[in-house]
């Protein structure tokens, strides 16, 4: 659990593995694609918000909603997740709303290159969401399943920012170091990755970018 000061008070940042994250600020918890297989969600706290992503598997997890889903708990997914029971916000890229003071956007998050045997991108433009959760100022950036993508140039100053990395799915570390120093987000965790080179990542950062991992 790792902790940092936004203007709403302080937000606690727990890293599961894979692409989960727990966002804590104000005694409300929120979940970011929650996933069963990198963790047994059992005896965490009661989901008030869940986020995700995209609808792959390792994102969009029903096992994994089970452990901490309660009838209050909200979800803002993406237009491939799609309505289930009228109960979930449906964001596509660019539209976004707000949860309990907190902004959310919805922004691009998709692959330009990587495709899977039959030719198709894993993350086709448009369908998938990286989310710009704005704590009154304190922005965290999370990915999703992307590549470096011109979109994010386009991105608010971010202060957290979680960016994928792994192959065939998402980024080469020598992408992730390309997007992170295009960025430039105070602090960074690399996520969803299946091994880390956390001293080599760290060296190929510009100043001012502080690897959490
Ligand atoms: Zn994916
Ligand atoms: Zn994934």
């Amino acid at each position: 659990m790792k902790s940092f000061n936004t203007p709403m008070g302080e937000l606690r940042v727990k890293v599961f593995g894979h692409a989960s994250v727990l966002f804590e600020i104000q005694g409300k918890k929120i979940y970011a694609d929650p996933y069963s297989e990198i963790h047994d969600f059992a005896g965490e706290a009661p989901a008030d918000l869940i986020l995700i992503t995209h609808n792959h598997y390792d994102h969009y997890d029903e096992r994994a909603f089970s452990r901490i889903e309660t009838p209050d708990t909200d979800f803002i997914v993406s237009g491939n997740v799609g309505q289930v029971d009228g109960r979930y916000t449906v964001l596509a890229n660019d539209q976004f709303c707000t949860w309990e003071g907190i902004g959310i956007i919805a922004v691009e998050s998709y692959n330009i290159n990587r495709r899977n045997p039959s030719g198709q991108l894993f993350h086709p433009k448009g369908v998938g969401n990286g989310y710009v959760l704005d704590f009154d100022g304190f922005k965290v950036y999370l990915a999703g399943d992307t590549e470096p993508i011109p979109e994010m140039k386009e991105l608010p100053k971010i202060d957290l920012a979680f960016l994928p990395k792994n192959l065939p799915y998402t980024m080469t570390d020598e992408e992730f170091l390309k997007a992170a120093n295009l960025i430039r987000p105070k602090y960074l965790y690399a996520y969803h990755y299946f091994e880390i080179d956390v001293p080599a990542l760290r060296a190929g950062l510009d100043p001012g970018i502080e690897l959490m991992n």
